[in-house]
């Protein structure tokens, strides 16, 4: 186990049950209690977060900034976790997904790169000129 995954183990609220919140990018209110994860972090509809923590589920960041879901990364035991960057100060967090986030806006977030290649796709699997050896 590295020392990344031992930190992400030790997710747990600070002090009980967390509070709801209204989502500042779709204004959505969402319950603080989200099914699979500890603390709910992100809206489960628009998949947006807002800069809160220093450390995760500690609430003690003072910036407060709209976070973005840029991607999707998957963990060595196969879980999703969303990939937020904050557009106040680009601060990256990585949050588990919860049971009752959106999968449309999952699975379209996890696609985007496939979605927008930087190289022609079809020059995948074109035999390549491997010289000798
Ligand atoms: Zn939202
Ligand atoms: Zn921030």
């Amino acid at each position: 186990m590295t020392d990344v995954d031992r930190r992400f183990q030790s997710q747990t609220p600070p002090d009980g049950c967390p509070a709801a919140f209204v989502c500042g990018q779709c204004g959505r209110a969402v319950p603080g209690l989200a099914p699979g994860t500890d603390y709910r972090n992100h809206c489960p509809a628009c998949l947006w977060s807002m800069h809160v923590d220093m450390r995760p589920g500690d609430r003690r960041s003072g910036c407060r900034g709209l976070m973005e879901p840029v991607a999707v990364w998957v963990r060595p035991n196969g879980e999703w976790a969303l990939v937020h960057r904050c557009r106040q100060c680009d601060a990256l967090r990585a949050n588990r997904i919860a049971g009752d986030d959106n999968e449309l806006a999952l699975v379209s977030l996890a696609v985007r790169p496939l979605a927008r290649p930087p190289f022609p796709l079809d020059r995948l699997g074109m035999p390549r000129d491997r010289g000798p050896g």
